[in-house]
């Protein structure tokens, strides 16, 4: 079952954009030896599970939301963080699930999601050169800080650990039980509309809910279970995806398992084994490390995780289906997400083609679409953000676009955060939305250490404006 001439560490032989320059090597070398030890944090039942339920969101029986932040902080792994992110994500997919009438896989960018690439190695502080802030598995964002330290990742491995912990924790005891929806949603709404729209949703599941357990239906589900008891990490399904970016990372961290069983072909064939990723479900080759011959798809193309791929406008239609021919060459449903990021203005120039390319190949992807990254602005104070107006005019050319070329929008992918500033107010760094968010206004909490992210109400913005397209 491996890839051919694949191993966990033939990536070394191919060059590896964005590469971190450790100064110290055995320094380097012990801490990737020490990983290597620690335990897995996700198991390949759960990756497998994955599979499944996205090969169900290819054949348009489900719907993919993936969402969190840019990139996850050391300092904001926090109690109240993580519940807000969570229970926005649970508070997004339920407006989702109403709106489209389908399942929503959910797969947080989330317990992992630290390293970030850079569109130049070095920058400019006031007269300083110094080397660029890589994530908090790297270096720090003190231009004091920016030597690249291996003990990051150690870091990164234990500040994941207690997040997804915590995640566990949370969703087996009930945090998302409709019973009691307000816990995780509405605390910090203040919009009255919202509001009631929001609660109007609960209310007409909780009664979906009762009305099919009164007649002996899935008397053990909730409704936006997928099914198979138990759910992932609790009572719901739930997932977690960072950016396969920090390659030596991601290499002590795959692992040579036996395929489970249900998921093996049937027969007394010997049982066969896999590399699995086991640091996340999901993983993303970034729009930056996506070269064909590099080492990225390299790591890629070997593990058996499903892996999304972002897709800008820089891709040509036959570069897209030699990639997929190299990370996906069995053509399994569910391996593969694509992730289109062109910037509103371009989805209608790029789409259409790449669409038809993957049409003729015959490759089963799922398209998701991610309206944030080919949309990010400089606001005239100086603050990198982007318009509400624009994230939804990306959304709805993709969906139109996918409907005139015969195929469908699979899903979405969403920079947002439930993070609250210190005076108990959703964070400004988004532009719009049904507060509508002033330039003047970006300042007053504007948190973000990297891309800005839809606060709590713009969220769920953009989850009604979803759910309204769907309905239609
Ligand atoms: C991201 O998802 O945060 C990111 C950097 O995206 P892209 O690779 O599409 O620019
Ligand atoms: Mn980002």
């Amino acid at each position: 079952m491996p890839a051919a001439n694949w191993t966990p560490s033939s990536w070394q032989d191919k060059p590896a954009a964005q590469d971190v320059v450790y100064p110290d090597t055995e320094h380097l070398s012990r801490v990737l030896g020490k990983i290597k030890q620690l335990p897995p944090l996700v198991t390949p039942s759960e990756i497998e599970r994955l599979r499944h339920q996205l090969s169900l969101v290819q054949r348009n029986e489900a719907f993919l939301l993936h969402a969190g932040d840019c990139a996850e902080s050391f300092d904001a792994c926090t109690q109240e963080n993580i519940s807000n992110k969570i229970g926005l994500i649970l508070s997004v997919s339920l407006i989702l699930i109403w709106g489209a009438r389908l399942p929503v896989v959910r797969i947080g960018r989330i317990a992992g999601q630290y390293a970030k690439p850079r569109s130049s190695a070095m920058e400019k502080i006031g007269d300083r050169e110094v080397l660029s802030f890589r994530g908090d598995n790297v270096n720090g964002l003190s231009p004091d800080d920016r030597t690249p330290d291996p003990e990051r990742m150690l870091s990164a491995y234990f500040h994941s650990t207690a997040t997804l912990n915590y995640i566990r924790g949370l969703l087996s005891s009930g945090f998302a039980s409709l019973h009691h929806p307000r816990d995780w949603s509405l605390a910090h709404v203040r919009s009255p509309g919202l509001r009631t729209e929001f609660e109007r949703i609960t209310e007409g599941l909780g009664d979906a809910l009762g009305f099919a357990r009164t007649i002996g239906l899935g008397a053990e589900r909730t409704p936006y279970e997928q099914g198979g008891p138990p759910g992932v990490l609790g009572e719901v399904d739930f997932y977690t995806s960072h950016e396969g970016l920090m390659l030596p990372f991601e290499e002590a961290m795959t692992r040579e398992f036996a395929v489970p069983d249900s998921s093996r072909p049937a027969g007394d064939a010997p049982q066969p084994t896999a590399f699995y990723n086991t640091s996340a479900h999901f993983l993303w080759i970034g729009d930056r490390t996506r070269q064909l011959t590099g080492a990225h798809v390299e790591y890629f193309r070997g593990i058996r995780n499903p892996i999304g791929i972002k897709v800008g406008p820089s891709m040509e239609d036959a570069e897209l289906i030699r990639l997929l021919d190299i990370v996906n060459p069995d053509k399994e449903s569910g391996r593969v997400t694509l992730i289109t990021r062109y910037g509103a203005a371009k989805v209608e120039k790029y789409l259409p083609g790449h669409i038809a390319a993957v049409q003729k190949s015959g490759h089963p992807v799922i398209w998701v679409c991610d309206p944030m990254h080919g949309n990010t602005l400089t606001s005239s104070t100086g603050h990198k953000t982007r318009h509400f107006g624009t994230i939804i005019s990306e959304l709805t050319a993709c969906i139109r676009t996918h409907t005139q070329c015969g195929s469908r929008l699979g899903g979405v992918s969403l920079e947002f955060t439930g993070e609250l500033a210190a005076d108990g107010f959703s964070v400004t760094e988004c532009l719009g939305g049904s507060m509508g968010l002033a330039e003047a206004q970006l300042g007053l909490r504007y948190q973000s250490f990297c891309d800005p992210r839809l606060n709590f109400e713009q969220a769920l913005d953009v989850a009604f404006l979803i759910s309204g397209h769907f309905k239609r």
